[in-house]
């Protein structure tokens, strides 16, 4: 597969690096949420899943932090969502990555277009809308939506945004691992 969307200086992304980064590095708080990265990560997963989603959104619910557990933590130098993107592109087609990079614009999207939005974001989350840019111009807006893959972004963060539910229970990593290794191997075999 394609390995040019990866940076250099990052080694090539494989589905154990990604499972041990959920299981060892996925123990910390989600950045000023009551859950932690994994529970985080799960919660947005089980969503998709209830709702009905392909498992290649399935994936880029579970993955769409990634980024997070991979970078360096200044996510207004390297955005998790492109960095996550990036990784990613090694392993998964676009209906993976794609939304995973959008993920944030999808936010600055809801902010413009739902009027409801904004006011059930948690404090963090609209804290960081301003270094994300805030939000979209009408033009921006409507110039996002059109990208492929941009209404998979928007389902996916109104489950990110739900996803930080403290006792909330889900099914284990295992069913997600077992979904993302589908998914994977079936990008492996089209190539
Ligand atoms: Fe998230």
């Amino acid at each position: 597969m394609d390995n040019s969307g990866i940076m250099n200086s990052q080694p090539r992304l494989t589905i154990d690096t990604i499972v041990d980064w959920l299981r060892h590095r996925g123990g910390g708080m989600y950045g000023g949420e009551a859950v932690t990265q994994l529970e985080h990560a799960l919660q947005c997963a089980a969503l998709a899943q209830s709702a009905g989603a392909a498992p290649a959104l399935v994936t880029a619910a579970l993955l769409h932090d990634i980024g997070h557990l991979a970078g360096d933590g200044n996510d207004e130098k390297h955005p998790h969502g492109k960095l996550g993107a990036q990784l990613l592109g090694g392993l998964f087609p676009p209906s993976v990555t794609e939304p995973v990079r959008l993920h944030i614009d999808a936010k600055r999207y809801l902010c413009s277009t739902d009027p409801s939005y904004w006011s059930g974001l948690s404090e963090a989350s609209r804290r960081s809308l301003e270094w994300q840019g805030g939000l979209f111009r009408r033009e921006d807006a409507s110039a996002f939506i059109l990208q492929s893959h941009a209404g998979d972004a928007v389902r996916l963060r109104r489950w990110d945004d739900a996803a930080k539910v403290p006792t909330a229970i889900t099914p284990p990593l295992e069913t997600f691992i077992a979904i993302m290794k589908n998914v994977a191997l079936q990008a492996e075999q089209t190539i």
